[in-house]
C-alpha cells in the first residue's frame, strides 16, 4: 500500500515517525478519519474543514491547503484501489527540544480497511457504560484517547460496546461517537463538550426537527430510544446503559427509520 508521508506519496513501509515527536511523547497531535464508498471520499470537504480547524486550534502547522489535500487523497484512493475503505490523516506535534512546545510536525495520510459493527449489533442494539468524564479540548480531534483506551478493558469485561460520557448530570457523547436521545417522538442531541461529528451533522440534515439541546443523565436513562453516530458505526442503536434497559430493550422505530434514511445518502 501507499501512503502520504515525508511530503510525498511513498510505499507505506517507508513512513516513519521520530521517537521524540511530542505526538508520541505527550500525545499531542490531531487526526481525522473518513471513508470511501465506491472510490468516492464521502463528505470529504467537511472532514478536511474539521482537520484544518483542529490544526488551527492546537497551533499545529498544516503545510497544505484544502485543495492540495484533496488532490493527494484522490491520488491515494486510486493508487491503493480503495473502493470501500478508511482514510486517516494524522498531523503530529513535531520533535520538540523541551518536549513541550510543538514545532513543525509530520503529516501522514494512510488508507485502512474498514470494519463496521456486526449486523446483529444493528438488529439488537448494544450496551454503553455511563462514565463521568469530560474530554480535554473536546471540539478538536486530538490523538489523545488514552482514557477510553485504558477504560475499554472494563467495557469489554462488562459486555459493553462503548461508553457514554457525562458530567455534572449532563451527557456529552460516546468515546468515538455522538449520541441522540428519543423521547415521545422527539429527538435531541447535546452540543457541549463534544466533537462535532460529520455523521451527526448529516443526521441533523436528514431530520431538521431534531433539537440541539442539553441532555441530562436522567433523560438518557428514561429515553424511549437511543442511538450513536460516527463514521465507522453510521447509526448504531443503543438498547442498554449500564444495567438499565432503554425503552423496550429493542432498537426503536425512529432509530430504524433514520438508519434507512441514512442509507440513501451513503
Ligand atoms: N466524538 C468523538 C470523540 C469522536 O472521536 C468521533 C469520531 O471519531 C465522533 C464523535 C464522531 O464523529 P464522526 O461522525 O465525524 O466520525
Amino acid at each position: 500500500p501507499y501512503c502520504f508521508a515525508k511530503n510525498q506519496i511513498i510505499s507505506s513501509h517507508l513512513a516513519v515517525i521520530h521517537p521524540m515527536d511530542i505526538g508520541l511523547i505527550r500525545g499531542y497531535g490531531i487526526f481525522d478519519f473518513f471513508r470511501t464508498s465506491n472510490y468516492n471520499p464521502l463528505f470529504l470537504s467537511d472532514y478536511l474543514d474539521r482537520f484544518i480547524r483542529s490544526a488551527e486550534k492546537t497551533h499545529l502547522t498544516l503545510p497544505y491547503s484544502k485543495e492540495e489535500l484533496t488532490s493527494v487523497i484522490g491520488e491515494l484512493i486510486s493508487k491503493n484501489n480503495l473502493e470501500n475503505g478508511g482514510i486517516r490523516m494524522l498531523l503530529t506535534g513535531g520533535v520538540s527540544e523541551n518536549h513541550f512546545s510543538p514545532t513543525d510536525g509530520s503529516l501522514f495520510i494512510f488508507c485502512e480497511d474498514l470494519d463496521f459493527p456486526a449486523p446483529h449489533k444493528y438488529e439488537n442494539g448494544v450496551k454503553l457504560l455511563a462514565v463521568e468524564h469530560v474530554r480535554a479540548i473536546a471540539d478538536v480531534k486530538t490523538t489523545n484517547y488514552a482514557f477510553p483506551v485504558w477504560h475499554s478493558a472494563e467495557w469489554k469485561q462488562k459486555g459493553a460496546e462503548d461508553v457514554v460520557y457525562h458530567h455534572d448530570g449532563f451527557v456529552s457523547e460516546s468515546s468515538r461517537s455522538n449520541i441522540f436521545v428519543v423521547k415521545n417522538g422527539e429527538i435531541k442531541t447535546p452540543d457541549k463538550h463534544i466533537l462535532h461529528g460529520i455523521t451527526r451533522k448529516r443526521v441533523l440534515e436528514l431530520d431538521n426537527s431534531i433539537k440541539i439541546q442539553p441532555v441530562t443523565l436522567n433523560e438518557l436513562l428514561e429515553a424511549d430510544e437511543l442511538f450513536i453516530t460516527s463514521t465507522t458505526k453510521k447509526i448504531l442503536p443503543i438498547t442498554q446503559i449500564d444495567e438499565k434497559k432503554i425503552g423496550t430493550g429493542k432498537p426503536g422505530e425512529i432509530t430504524l427509520a433514520l438508519i434507512e434514511k441514512f442509507r440513501t445518502i451513503c
